[in-house]
């Protein structure tokens, strides 16, 4: 399709910089996709950084992405120009595996393809929305439902994702005693899906900051984890903690807040191994569980859920050119609750 304006890191740690690539040509089932909006994901800041290993540069880093359909191929049935589209964190899968059949493709079995920081079925790395176009397959874009603000919703199609499908997984819900522990991106959107789900959500953050806020967004408790005797007073008391913390911290401490039986839905990604004493397991027949964002279908249900309930994320908007200060202050935890990017500032620099 053509010259496409963005933003990519060069090299691993790098800031982000102007630049200029080539996107596919529309094929006869792709969408062309006009980007308005896309959040900042911590996940974004650890692949960048290459923490995780295996990072491919340039990196235009992006996958919470909402904007217009400006084009579709000759065959594409689900979209028209015009329509408020979203696209989340992969763009293609193998398609024909079991997990792929189920509605799961982000654990296809040959694995899916990452909407950056991947290679596409032709071997081309893959560039995210942190740019002004993107030229998707029809079947991994999403419908956006119309009444929904559509800075908030850009955060939904990953961290809204990433907390919606675990807490519905392991049936969160009413009678349950929830702890979200890390209160950014993922963790205000755990809030409010579980306290829509009819949970009891308590709040557990590193210091004080943030209480009002966990308030606001639907906690009935919060704690904060530097105040001594937090972990003994709060012993044994939830029947789910989701972790989205993005750094190691204490799992041992934390898995002793579960009552017997409770599940530990692990999300953060840290990029060190973990360190949990087998007793923390072992003695309360407590489980761990991990979660990977969620598949296209699941994602739609999500969607539809926001606009039933009216949930968005809460998002302060910047220009691209403040992309780098935005993730210094993601890495300080000072972010209300997620930063998305207007992709309308790209015309200012690059155009
Ligand atoms: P975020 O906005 O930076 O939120 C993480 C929160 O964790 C911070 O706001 C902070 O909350 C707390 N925190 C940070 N460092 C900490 C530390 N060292 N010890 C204790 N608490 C700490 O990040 P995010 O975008 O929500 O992503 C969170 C993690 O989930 C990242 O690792 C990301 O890569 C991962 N992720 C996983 C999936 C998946 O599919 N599993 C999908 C998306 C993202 P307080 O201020 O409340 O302490
Ligand atoms: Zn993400
Ligand atoms: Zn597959």
């Amino acid at each position: 399709m053509g010259a496409t304006n963005g933003y990519a890191a060069l090299q691993a740690g790098a800031t982000l910089e102007p630049f200029t690539f080539e996107r596919r040509p529309v094929g006869s089932n792709d969408v062309l996709i006009q980007i308005s909006y896309c959040g900042i994901c911590h996940s974004d800041i650890h692949q960048v950084r290459d923490e995780w290993g295996g990072s491919i540069f340039p990196m235009v880093p992006g996958h919470e992405i909402v904007g217009t359909v400006t084009k579709v191929g000759a065959d594409v049935k689900k979209f028209r120009e015009g329509e408020t589209v979203g696209v989340g964190c992969f763009v293609d899968s193998c398609r024909t595996c079991p997990s792929c059949m189920r509605g799961w493709e982000q654990y296809c079995e040959t694995g899916m393809i990452l909407t950056y920081n991947g290679l596409d079925k032709n071997g081309r790395p893959t560039y995210g929305g942190y740019s002004s176009h993107i030229v998707v397959n029809e079947q991994y874009v999403l419908k956006i439902p119309q009444s929904l603000d559509l800075k908030g919703v850009a955060p939904l199609l990953c961290a809204g994702i990433t907390t919606y499908s675990p807490l519905r997984q392991w049936g969160v819900g009413k009678g349950h005693r929830l702890c979200v522990l890390g209160l950014g991106g993922l963790g205000h959107m755990a809030v409010k899906f579980g306290k829509a789900f009819g949970a009891d959500v308590t709040v557990l953050s590193q210091s004080d900051n943030k209480r009002k806020e966990a308030e606001r967004l639907g906690a009935t408790a919060f704690a904060a984890t530097s105040q001594e005797g937090t972990f003994t007073r709060l012993a044994r008391q939830f029947d789910f903690i989701i972790d989205t913390v993005s750094g190691v911290h204490d799992y041992n401490a934390s898995l002793d807040l579960l009552k017997t039986d409770g599940t530990f839905i692990l999300v953060g990604a840290p990029c060190e191994p973990l360190s949990i004493k087998a007793f923390q397991l072992i003695l309360r027949r407590r489980r761990l569980v991990g979660s990977l964002i969620g598949g296209i279908r699941e994602t739609q249900e999500m969607l539809e859920f926001c606009e039933a309930e009216g949930i968005t994320s809460d998002v302060e908007v910047i220009p691209i050119q403040q992309v780098d200060e935005a993730y210094e202050r993601v890495l300080r935890a000072d972010v209300r609750f997620r930063f998305v990017i207007d992709l309308a500032s790209l015309s200012e620099t690059t155009r």
